[in-house]
């Protein structure tokens, strides 16, 4: 077992057709991807809410469900998966239909495995493009955070930040909303624990606040929980 691009993609393949199921399956595993298929709507609603996978197939077409209302459901549970839906030969409402509850893409069937393939893939790097920009870069009030320059702006002006304002920047940002002690910020940002001086997370954060808040007074992101520590609501 590995990680990062050696493990292999999940794809769920929600299809009632077996001869389909068959075909697709052996091509999908010849690939490289791992595929569970599973054969009416409930089913694919289940297993796409908790199964962890980088792809849905689904068709439209189903036993017990529509794809249309797994789609829906799979949205409205907050799954951010692609998907790609597999419609009848001219129903132009359906691919309309598929994407506005949230689809991804579509298909026409009968369809090429290659258009297929070459669909998945396009999804794929489109969802790694994505998930790699969110954690790359941070955006609250007139602050926008550049993880990988290290460049921090404010209303679109460079702001200057010391190495350490950054790091406690970053560390804010990841745990926002958490409730984070100076000791733990001392720990996780200064990275040693000796001269403990509590006082010095409260210098850094002022001086953030300083620059970032728009009234470094009455601090909106960096908050002090008072007898506890601090609070990033960003
Ligand atoms: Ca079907």
């Amino acid at each position: 077992m590995g990680d990062g691009p050696i493990l292999a993609r999940r794809v769920l393949l929600v299809e009632d057709e077996e001869s389909l199921v068959i075909t697709l399956r052996d091509r999908l595993l010849s690939e490289g991807y791992e595929v569970e298929a599973v054969g009416d709507g409930d089913t694919a609603t289940e297993r796409g809410t908790r199964g962890q996978f980088d792809l849905v197939i689904l068709d439209v077409a189903l036993p017990r469900k529509s794809g249309f209302d797994v789609c829906r459901d799979l949205r409205q549970r907050g799954v951010q998966t692609p998907i790609i839906m597999l419609t009848a030969r001219g129903q132009v409402i359906d691919r309309i239909l598929g994407l506005k509850l949230g689809a991804d893409d579509y298909l026409t069937k009968p369809f090429e495995m290659a258009e297929l393939l070459a669909r998945i893939e396009a999804l794929l790097r489109r969802a790694r493009t994505l998930s790699a920009s969110a954690s790359d870069a941070y955006a609250f009030g007139a602050v926008q955070v550049d993880f990988r320059s290290a460049v921090v702006r404010r209303d679109g002006q460079p702001v200057d930040v010391s190495g350490l304002e950054f790091k406690l920047l970053r560390y804010f940002v990841e745990r926002r909303g958490a409730l984070l002690s100076r000791d733990e910020l001392l720990e996780k940002v200064w990275g040693y624990d000796a001269m403990p001086v509590t006082r010095t997370v409260d210098v850094h954060v002022a001086s953030l606040r300083q620059k970032l808040e728009r009234n470094p007074s009455k601090p909106e992101f960096f908050i002090t929980v008072h007898g506890l520590g601090y609070k990033f609501i960003g």
